[in-house]
């Protein structure tokens, strides 16, 4: 029986040319020409005058709270429906996470929600908006609120690079955006970060960070604390070889998508994740929600998918729900059952990997569709 994977690397030929230039000139290192070569590459894809590669997206959302100026005790809002990577670094800082609910319609963080929590809380440091499965957040509503308040906006587009939101790049609408490049994300460098933002000083201060911030000075000098997260020359490799395929993988998930959504269009108990009408998506990964009258559940349908070696992924349970944040507040538009609990309770992450097969996708549709009583 072929195992079905949730969503794998997929490798070219380009990226091993660039690890074996790194090996025979002896760059394996943190910095060298694939780090500048795949910084270029990413920037001119987004349209940002540069960017800063770094370790890992975690990395690059700690630099992004830390140049924001979040510090111990301030408060941060960030949307409860994300990945604990999300909201971790806001914590590194000893800063306060505010979680805030999302809309249906994208099942980002709902400006409502975002408005009212502007109301409770006037002076936050930051907020952090989350592009989740590659759909973009509703940022023209986002944006207005952060500058109406004059607080600097992070945006979490680890899941959403090449995901356009009225025909711009998620990641540069806010003062900081980051990318992730870990190994199942729309591309890979193993594992990987980058930094945008709109000032070109936030990418050197960036870039200072990340190198144990040293001061210009022959010898070891040090006004601040620094970090070590550099990307190196040789995963830097994988990422220009990787950046040569995008538009590849992208057109391959919207492929994905449209596959189980014409699928299971017959099935009313079943809805796709939706998408934003102002964005073209990356379809980073393809979800679906079932209906709450429905006597089907998610882990029935990842159970049965999973006896037949298929791989899913529940939806992120919320982070207002998770024992390690549970003291931190939470803005939801009205009482009773939030939207991200609701999602998290009804959804579920369909195999999404572009190496899938024709045969594999009719695989699991049909074990999907048996779920619903349909052949
Ligand atoms: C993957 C991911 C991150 C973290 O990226 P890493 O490169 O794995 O550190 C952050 N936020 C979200 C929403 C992610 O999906």
């Amino acid at each position: 029986m072929k195992k079905i994977l949730l969503a794998t690397p997929t490798m070219h030929t380009e990226e091993q040319q660039y690890i074996q230039k790194a090996f025979e000139t002896n760059w394996i290192s943190p910095l060298g020409p694939n780090v500048d070569e795949f910084e270029d590459k990413v920037a001119a894809y987004v349209g940002a005058s540069s960017c800063a590669a770094l370790s890992s997206g975690t990395a690059a959302l700690h630099l992004s709270v830390i140049l924001a100026g979040v510090k111990e005790n301030d408060i941060v809002f960030v949307p409860s429906l994300t990945f604990a990577a999300s909201v971790n670094p806001i914590r590194y800082e000893y800063a306060t996470p505010v979680f805030v609910d999302s809309e249906r319609d994208t099942w980002n963080m709902d400006a409502a929600a975002l408005r009212k929590a502007f109301e409770k809380y006037p002076h936050p440091k930051a907020v952090m908006a989350v592009h989740l499965y590659g759909t973009s957040a509703n940022m023209d509503e986002i944006c207005a609120l952060c500058k109406e308040h004059n607080v600097p906006l992070i945006e979490d587009a680890a899941e959403s690079l090449g995901t356009t939101y009225k025909g711009k790049m998620t990641g540069t609408f806010g003062d900081y955006g980051i990318y992730s490049f870990n190994g199942n994300k729309i591309i890979t460098t193993s594992g990987g970060g980058i930094l945008v933002a709109r000032q070109e000083k936030d990418v050197e201060k960036a870039r200072f960070l990340s190198r144990q911030a040293r001061d210009p000075a022959r010898h070891y000098q040090h006004s601040t604390i620094g970090y070590n997260y550099r990307m190196s020359n040789v995963v830097a490799g994988i990422g220009c070889g990787q950046m040569q395929h995008i538009e590849e993988h992208i057109q391959k998930k919207h492929q994905i998508y449209k596959t189980y959504k014409e699928a299971f269009s017959d099935i009313e108990e079943i809805e796709m994740n939706p998408l934003n009408r102002e964005a073209v998506d990356n379809n980073w990964l393809s979800c679906m929600t079932i209906s709450a009258d429905s006597s089907v559940t998610p882990t029935q349908v990842m159970d049965a998918l999973d006896a037949e070696g298929i791989e899913t992924r529940p939806i992120w349970k919320p982070m207002h729900l998770q024992p390690v944040f549970e003291e931190y507040d939470f803005i939801q538009v009205e009482d009773g059952m939030s939207v991200s609990e609701d999602i998290f309770n009804r959804g579920l992450c369909l195999p999404s990997d572009i190496k899938n097969t024709k045969e594999d996708m009719e695989r699991i549709i049909k074990i999907v569709r048996k779920q619903f009583r349909q052949q």
